[in-house]
């Protein structure tokens, strides 16, 4: 089926990336299923109130796996996609640049939950690239400020109370529309407005397939599923 389709949009979760050795924080083995209190790290509220929460969250940036991580054989099969001219957009809520990192186009990755790579002022709206910050927290800052206002500085990812950027959402929201075949791959679909995706391209008349290992909500409406490991099923659906 899939090799019919030629203008594919794609949505990837925290499933495409466990392979590379990045953790799933909501998936059966995920970080704050094991561990609550690790969930105050991503409330924007308890990151602006408490400075202990930044200082623990910049201890765990500093250590992130994001930079050590490569890419596997998921990520490159849709490095393919692109290659054969069948990619319409690539939507992930993965903030760990792994895609890119892949060989996708960042022009067709849409990081509706942001990425680790670049920092935010909270105050003046300054972004930085993470590497500018790095070195600071080797050197012994824990809760380092902007340097231009003196601003809380916070990875560019969205915590839970910050709203999506309209634009990344807008043209996933359009890629989602503008496919013959939406695949969601190592989502759960239940985190909106990433699920809901799914609505708007079966509504555009879209085929819907699930890669993912537990059964998500729109398991009923799909076309076909697949429960084998992402790194092998993608290779097979597309190179
Ligand atoms: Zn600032």
């Amino acid at each position: 089926m899939t090799e019919l389709a030629d203008r594919i949009t794609v949505l990837t979760g925290a499933g495409i990336s466990t392979a590379s050795g990045i953790p799933d924080f909501r998936g059966p083995q995920g970080v704050w299923t094991k561990n609550p209190a690790a969930e105050a790290m991503f409330d924007i509220d308890s990151y602006l109130s408490d400075p202990d929460i930044r200082v623990l969250a910049w201890r765990q940036r500093l250590h992130n796996p994001a930079w050590t991580a490569e890419p596997n054989a998921g990520h490159l099969a849709l490095v393919e996609l692109e290659h054969q001219g069948r990619l319409r957009g690539l939507v992930t809520q993965n903030v760990d640049g792994l895609h890119q990192k892949a060989g996708s186009s960042p022009a067709l990755v849409h990081e509706i939950h942001g990425t680790i790579w670049f920092v935010d002022c909270l105050s003046c709206g300054r972004q930085m690239p993470m590497a500018d910050v790095i070195p600071r927290l080797e050197a012994g800052e824990n809760d380092p400020a902007c340097l231009d206002c003196g601003g809380i500085l916070k990875s560019a990812t969205i915590s839970f109370g910050q709203s999506l950027d309209q634009t990344v959402l807008d043209a996933s929201v359009e890629a989602a529309r503008d496919c013959d075949l939406f695949v969601a791959i190592g989502t759960s679909l239940q985190v909106y407005p990433a699920a809901g995706l799914c609505d708007e391209a079966l509504g555009s008349g879209a085929r819907l397939v699930i890669v993912n290992a537990e059964p998500t909500p729109y398991d009923e409406q799909a076309a076909a599923i697949h429960t084998d490991p992402i790194e092998q099923v993608l290779p097979r659906l597309f190179n």
